[in-house]
């Protein structure tokens, strides 16, 4: 990067906080996505670290005059190569902005983009309060789980990354800091364009701090395995315990096959062996009653489809240890596969969704492995490494699973987003009109593109 850049950059971050030794660089080329879809990064950047608002606000205003891309970069921890830069230009890390007040009277997290989900979580438990959303990996930033609007096993009861947002402070391409709501539920002082930055994947602004909503914390949970025999009645099952009107704050569909691959990579032991399909159940609750009239609800759904008994957990390590063990299926699997799928389908699909890839299973005599957030209709599915198959085999493979989804009313993601690795299908299954809008919204809002360029359309 040209000299003069540099030395402006240095400028208005100070020179500790401008990286440019390759080494130290390195770690900032890739995120968590499966190195057979990753994408190729851009080794001739530079890594910049504001410590403020306005420090980000000084570095966008610098690169919107000369055209420079840039890349925000969360924890990494993205599936889809979101934060991988491309171009060359600048990685800008919100990782020093990891300031976090809670304000326990408002039940409001004030918190910086670059705090932790951990520490997020831990904050709001000191203060005895809940932060409900949890995707799976807990060094995600802030930041990076509002722009990818992050999802995860809770979303069927608590809702997504969208639902806690109540105020955000966004820079703008140009360098323009918006202030957008704040501690208060509701708000409707002008059009409330804060949701355009939600799920933005940092297209059209980077976020650099948020009010999220805080719920007082649960007394009491208990997590239920209940085996079935077959794929169909554990849906059934699942379909009438979402219908019960008795909404655990996990509902997961497993088939014991992956999950013996995580107890392997593990070193742990699911609590049952039995049948071939399991839904992992949990409650989190205000009172030891509640919890178990939920728990009653939920065993006599299940009576109905299963002669196999439920085995239930109520100690935390033992939740814990088999929430870790269905978190775990995609670490145990993740060398032997070339992606991770997130699709969406309408509750009423799920089941032939999984019986059509089923039927793919069988033409393309591979293994595809699915399971996940059954009660919100959000399934992963991996796409294994086969010997002697070439990326276009793999390719069709992916798109066939994709066009199922979208023809019976679903989506090609629901959690991971589009990145880098996945803007080649957007003219394919996104819609031309709602791809219109983005463009139109990209073009007003960051009239040089030099926020991650070619991801979409411009
Ligand atoms: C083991 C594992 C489990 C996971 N489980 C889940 C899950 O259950 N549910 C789920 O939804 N996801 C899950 N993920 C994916 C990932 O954790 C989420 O997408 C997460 O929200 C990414 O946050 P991050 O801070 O790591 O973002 P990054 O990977 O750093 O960036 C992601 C995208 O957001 C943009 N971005 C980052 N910070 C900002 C900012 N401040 N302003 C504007 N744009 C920004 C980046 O440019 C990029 O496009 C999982 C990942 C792993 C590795």
């Amino acid at each position: 990067m040209d000299k003069r850049v540099i030395e402006k950059l240095v400028s208005i971050v100070g020179k500790e906080w401008v990286v440019t030794d390759p080494r130290a660089i390195e770690r900032y080329l890739y995120d968590e996505a499966p190195e057979p879809i990753r994408p190729q990064p851009m080794r001739d950047v530079v890594v910049v670290k504001p410590g403020s608002t306005e420090e980000v606000a000084g570095v966008l205003k610098l690169a919107n005059e000369e055209k420079i891309p840039v890349f925000p970069r969360g924890g990494g921890t993205g599936l889809v190569g979101g934060a991988v830069p491309t171009a060359p230009g600048i990685v800008l890390s919100l990782e020093r902005m990891d300031r976090v007040v809670i304000h326990r009277e408002d039940m409001v997290a004030e918190a910086e983009a670059g705090v932790t989900l951990a520490k997020l979580t831990e904050e709001a438990e000191k203060a005895g309060l809940f932060f409900p959303p949890h995707p799976g990996d807990e060094g995600a930033f802030v930041g990076g789980l509002i722009a990818t609007n992050a999802g995860g096993a809770r979303a069927v009861r608590t809702g997504v990354m969208r639902n806690y947002v109540l105020g955000l402070e966004v820079v703008l391409p140009t360098g323009v800091v918006a202030r957008i709501g704040g501690k208060t539920i509701k708000n409707n002082l002008l059009t409330n364009v804060m949701h355009l930055f939600v799920g933005c994947e940092g297209l059209l602004g980077v976020i650099t701090k948020a009010f999220l909503r805080l719920y007082p914390k649960p007394r009491a949970s208990a997590t239920m395995v209940v085996p079935f025999d077959d794929r169909l009645s554990a849906i059934r099952a699942a379909y009438d315990i979402m219908m019960s009107g008795t909404i655990p704050m996990l509902l997961e569909y497993v088939e014991l096959s992956a999950i013996e691959r995580s107890e392997k990579h593990l070193g742990l032991q699911w609590p049952t062996h039995e049948g071939f399909a399991h839904l992992m159940i949990s409650f989190a609750e205000h009172s030891e009653d509640a919890m178990y009239l939920a728990l009653e609800t939920v065993n006599s759904i299940a009576e109905k489809y299963t002669k196999h008994e439920p085995v239930l957990a109520t100690r935390r390590d033992e939740q814990s240890e088999i929430l870790r063990i269905r978190s775990e299926i995609y670490t145990a699997l993740k060398k032997d596969m070339v992606d991770i799928l997130d699709v969406t389908l309408p509750l009423s699909k799920i089941y032939e969704f999984m019986e059509r890839v089923d039927a793919l299973e069988e033409e393309y005599k591979t293994w595809i492995p699915a399971y996940g957030h059954v009660g919100d209709g959000n399934l992963h599915l991996h796409i294994m490494k086969n010997e002697g198959w070439s990326a276009e085999r793999y390719n069709e493979l992916r798109e066939k699973v994709y066009s199922i989804a979208v023809e019976l009313g679903g989506s090609i993601t629901g959690e991971h987003g589009i990145g880098a690795a996945r803007s080649k299908y957007l003219e394919k299954y996104a819609d031309r009109g709602h791809l219109e809008l983005l463009k139109l919204l990209k073009k007003s809002l960051d009239p040089n593109n030099i926020l991650n360029p070619g991801r979409v359309p411009v």
